[in-house]
């Protein structure tokens, strides 16, 4: 059996691990961090995505039990003005008829349930902590790759293997040293995120909700189940505004104060979340954060002979219509097909990377170029173009007239531009 590796064990990473090892591959999972924190906020994944999840095997319970992954299914996403006028709304997951839930977790929740999976069904010994990828040699038949001890520096064995995995992330090492030079650009725009408690539920308790424009925009969805079916709301919000370089590479996230985004929250004082503004719910918040957001074009393949990319690694995603754990997930799904169709013809890793970036690579680009728009949060900035200059009766009534036309145009086309399920299609 080859024998594969994974680089970095976050969300793609390990729906890699699962799926590959579902595929019959015998894999071993190198992931940097010495321990596993409880890092980030709240993430959504898109119905199809947790489809993928649930064929590998994980119940869905896992995701959603208050005792464990905690995750909400989400019902809608709702889109205001930066002034509080409804634009428009979409049904989402299983109100939208599909098979499976989207969810509105906890990022770090959410990883847990993945990583208990890959420790489960590949073994405590197969899950590798504490290891930073540092360099690759790429041989006709086999990969060497290079680590190094994250808290000490100290260089590890090299790890020959038949076939590597690049899903270490945005700022990928795998990426860098098969391109040479793949480091992400900044796009002038930062996302400050928090965590807050109410005690009252926004709408039906499963929605997520956004207000603003192109140049300045919040996001607050539940996601915690748990609190939820107590009345209650544990909001993660995030607001993506307009910032100057932060400086230096290193310096992506870091603690920010409530004085930094202030005035921003303020314009959007006539929108209410469980009977609060999005100033009123960031005063709530202990501690947040300031994430600079980066991008990077497309790739032409992910084909690069026994190496490949997976995830924030292969195509980093602007976070607008929650397709960073989505995409990465459905990658991961892809690669385990391809294994194993590339393993049933007899074509070899070089078979199964080679399908697999005919299958992921250029739908993936056209994401990250979808996403550079806005996304479905493109809705936003055409309302607030398509009303600059009204008086506020006026905004209001054009709001209620022209949502419909929003929707479809703008919301619903994003949506059915999103890569399909490679399972999916190759079953009908
Ligand atoms: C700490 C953190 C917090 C996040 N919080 C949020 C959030 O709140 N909301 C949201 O929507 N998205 C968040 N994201 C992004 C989101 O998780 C990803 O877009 C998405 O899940 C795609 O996952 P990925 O596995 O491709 O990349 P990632 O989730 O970035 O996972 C990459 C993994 O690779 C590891 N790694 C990096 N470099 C190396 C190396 N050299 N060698 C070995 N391992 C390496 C990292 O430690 C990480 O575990 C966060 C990402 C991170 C890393």
């Amino acid at each position: 059996m080859a024998k594969t590796v994974v680089v970095g064990g976050g969300i793609g990473g390990c729906a890699a691990a699962l799926a590959l090892h579902r595929a019959g591959a015998d894999v071993i999972i190198y992931e940097a961090a010495p321990e596993l924190k409880e890092l980030g906020a709240g993430i959504n994944v898109q119905a199809v995505a947790v489809s993928v999840l649930t064929d590998l095997g994980i119940p869905l319970e896992k995701f959603h039990a208050p005792s464990e992954g905690d995750a909400i299914f989400t019902s809608a996403v709702e889109y205001f003005t930066a002034e509080g006028f409804f634009i428009s709304s979409e049904k989402v997951g299983l109100a939208a008829g599909a098979s499976q839930p989207q969810l509105s977790a906890h990022r770090a929740k959410f990883h847990s349930t993945l990583l208990a999976e890959c420790l489960r069904v590949l073994g405590q010994e197969k899950v590798i902590l504490n290891s930073r990828f540092t360099q690759l040699e790429s041989f006709e038949d086999h990969v060497i790759l290079h680590f190094e001890k994250t808290t000490t520096k100290d260089p590890m064995p090299p790890v020959r293997c038949d076939f590597a995995v690049g899903a270490d992330g945005l700022k990928s090492r795998v990426c860098r040293a098969l391109l040479g030079d793949g480091a992400p650009r900044y796009t002038g725009r930062m996302i400050y995120r928090g965590l807050c408690e109410v005690e009252a539920i926004h709408a039906d308790g499963c929605t997520v909700s956004l207000c603003g424009h192109e140049n300045g925009n919040f996001i607050c969805y539940p996601i915690s189940e748990g609190m939820r079916e107590k009345g209650q709301f544990l909001c993660n919000w995030g607001l993506c505004v307009l910032r100057t370089h932060p400086g230096g590479e290193e310096k992506w996230t870091s603690e920010a104060t409530l004085e930094e985004i202030r005035e921003e929250l303020e314009e959007f004082g006539g929108n209410r979340f469980a009977g609060l503004t999005p100033l009123q719910l960031a005063e709530r918040t202990e501690k947040i954060i300031g994430w600079s957001l980066f991008d990077r074009d497309p790739l032409e393949s992910f084909d690069f002979g026994s190496v490949t990319l997976l995830g924030d690694a292969a195509h980093p995603l602007l976070p607008y219509g929650s397709q960073g754990a989505t995409q990465a997930i459905m990658d991961a799904e892809a690669l385990g097909v391809s294994y194993q169709n590339a393993m049933a013809k007899g074509t070899g890793i070089r078979g199964c990377v080679k399908e697999y970036s005919d299958l992921r690579c250029e739908v993936t680009g056209k994401v990250v170029i979808a996403n550079r728009d806005m996304g479905s949060t493109a809705v936003l900035r055409v309302a607030a173009v398509e009303t600059q200059g009204m008086a506020v009766d006026e905004k209001r009534t054009w709001c209620a007239e022209h949502g419909k036309r929003l929707h479809d145009e703008v919301i619903q086309k994003y949506r059915a531009s999103m890569p399909k399920s490679v399972r999916a299609v190759a079953e009908r």
